[in-house]
């Protein structure tokens, strides 16, 4: 350019004392016509610079916000790792260049353990801070030709080569990683700076046992990562075939679930619930059961968790809730139901509100209402848990403290919420008769309700023999197999029909049952057939 525009100024010097000579003939001397020229000459070269000079600044400009817009296009602009596109590319690559030096790549899937409790509890900046620091100590671990990448939210992932005959390589940089990330992390001072801590559950694919492709490895790692939550969180996992039917497993289930909650094969089954002084039958705990029309009686503990995870836990259960409602609400008015509400239901600000829905539009009494709540409930956002239980309370509904002893058993938790009664978690009950372990938890729950006027039920109870201690203790109620296993409706009509505590409503839902005509639902029918 800067050749061009010399060029075109020399020419120009040259040619021009000729061109103005010819026109103003013998007037205008050489000399002056010299001058001119340079002028011109010199004009001409400023312009010329002038306009290079722009030029290139624009150009500059334009690479810059080029390379500016690549480099967004390419990374995670929180924590400057790559991003989710990104890391398919480099992951890609990375496979190509380890095939040609005979060699594999691992794949590391990384996901933060209850970081959205840091979120959610000690707010968004220490979230982001958190993020951040994650990021720094991931790249900071990592072996050479490697990347980390942000895929969103508290996922990560990070990818390199390895000698395909030492995959403890892998091994290594895994245990390394969760080390590093479990390490504490400074908070913002807006916190007052107190120190925050994450853990992070790892899932692991190579890529040679995935006939390297980029699409299956990442599924495989992320399938591992789920696995690695499974076990227990804070640890690593290789992808194992095993895995990927016990995803598809989980995928039947959750879509069947999808269809069962609206078709109402969820249902309440009841247990019941002693009063162990006096062996009189006091109410039930509703468990809830899934009668799926494809795999059979389904329990709760594959269900709910699923439930939890999908966000289905709040329609669930109030289908069940409103079930055991109708259900219970002709039955002897002694008798109380106490229902299970899951921690992530406790996230919800509308809870309170929904129950209370549900009694109005049921007609259920309130008093005769408990509902069960495990502690964990409380850690994630205690001043939600009060307001909830605090709502309740006022209504008349009784609050009960679900698997006391298997949690945190703060006696911090106790004193801050108002319940009515704890529950010591079955597995210390049906272990009495052969642990003293188990024995000596139970007396000590015991002197604690009844050192905070708490009543306390017994869950489990197995063996018959253990009544009469318990009730030495002070365990008030209790409730297990030895008093019957959990029952359907049907049954639990029968059992109280044989008691005479059907109730006058039982019988008045049948007059007017013949009076007009009810459609039933399909698990009235399939109750009333006693199935
Ligand atoms: P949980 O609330 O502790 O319920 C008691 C569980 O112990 C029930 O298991 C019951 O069948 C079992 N059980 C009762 N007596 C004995 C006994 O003597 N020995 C033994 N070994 N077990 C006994 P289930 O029905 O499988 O429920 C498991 C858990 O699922 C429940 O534990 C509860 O946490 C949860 N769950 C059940 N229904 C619901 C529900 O509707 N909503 C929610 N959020 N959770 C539910
Ligand atoms: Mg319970
Ligand atoms: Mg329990």
């Amino acid at each position: 350019m800067t050749a061009a525009i010399l060029m075109f100024v020399g020419t120009a010097g040259s040619v021009l004392p000729d061109v103005i000579g010819r026109y103003y003939g013998a007037a205008v001397s050489p000399d002056n016509i010299a001058v001119t020229a340079l002028l011109l000459n010199i004009a001409l070269i400023i312009f010329g610079w002038r306009r290079y000079s722009a030029l290139h600044r624009e150009i500059a400009h334009h690479k810059s916000a080029e390379e500016q817009a690549k480099t967004l296009a390419v990374t995670d602009p929180l924590t400057g790792c790559l991003n989710r596109r990104a890391i398919g590319e480099a992951t890609a690559s990375l496979i190509a260049q380890a095939a040609r030096r005979d060699m594999t790549v691992a794949y590391l899937m990384l996901d933060l353990d209850n970081f959205k409790n840091i979120n959610d509890i000690q707010g968004h900046d220490a979230g982001d801070k958190v993020l951040v620091e994650v990021a720094r100590r991931l790249k900071g671990t990592m072996p050479p030709n490697s990347h980390v990448a942000r895929l969103g939210g508290d996922e990560f992932a990070c990818t390199f080569i390895f000698d395909a005959d030492f995959p403890e390589t892998v091994q290594r940089v895994a245990e390394d990683l969760i080390e590093q990330v479990s390490k504490p992390i400074a908070g913002p001072a807006s916190n007052g700076d107190a120190e925050l801590t994450v853990t992070a559950s790892i899932g692991v694919a190579r890529a040679d046992l995935c006939d390297n492709s980029l699409d299956v490895l990442m599924r495989r790692a992320d399938i591992a990562m789920y696995a690695s939550k499974k076990h227990g969180r804070n640890r690593y996992c290789w992808f194992d075939p095993r895995m990927e039917s016990e995803v598809q497993f989980r995928n039947k289930i959750e879509s069947g679930m999808r269809i069962g909650i609206g078709r109402g094969e969820f249902v309440p089954f009841y247990e019941q619930q002693i009063d162990l002084a006096t062996g009189t039958l006091i109410g039930f705990e509703v468990l809830a059961r899934w009668n799926s029309p494809e795999l059979g009686q389904i329990a709760p503990d594959i269900f709910i968790p699923i439930a939890e995870d999908t966000g289905m836990i709040g329609d669930l259960s109030a289908c069940v809730i409103r079930q055991a409602m109708e259900d219970a609400r002709g039955w002897d008015q002694s008798l109380t139901i106490s229902v299970n509400i899951s921690p992530v239901q406790l996230r919800d600000p509308w809870l309170a509100q929904k129950i209370v829905k549900l009694l109005v539009e049921t007609g259920f009494p309130a008093s005769r209402l408990e509902i069960e709540i495990t502690e964990s409930c409380l850690f994630e956002n205690m001043g939600l848990a009060q307001s909830i239980i605090g709502s309740l309370k006022n209504q008349g509904v009784r609050v009960a403290l679900d698997d006391f002893g298997t949690g945190y058993s703060s006696l911090a938790h106790l004193r801050a919420l108002p319940f009515d009664r704890i529950k010591i978690d079955r597995s210390f009950v049906t272990s009495m008769n052969e642990s003293k372990e188990s024995r000596a938890i139970v007396q000590t729950i015991a002197m604690l309700g009844a050192s905070m006027g708490l009543p306390i039920t017994a869950e489990g109870i197995e063996d018959g023999d253990l009544i009469a201690h318990l009730t030495e203790i002070g365990c008030a109620k209790g409730q297990g197999f030895h008093f019957g296993q959990p029952l359907s409706v049907e049954q639990t009509r029968r059992l109280l029909a044989d008691r005479n505590l059907l109730g006058l409503g039982w019988a008045q839902q049948q007059t007017s049952a013949q009076d007009e005509p009810v459609i039933m639902t399909e698990p009235q029918l399939r109750a009333a057939r006693g199935e």
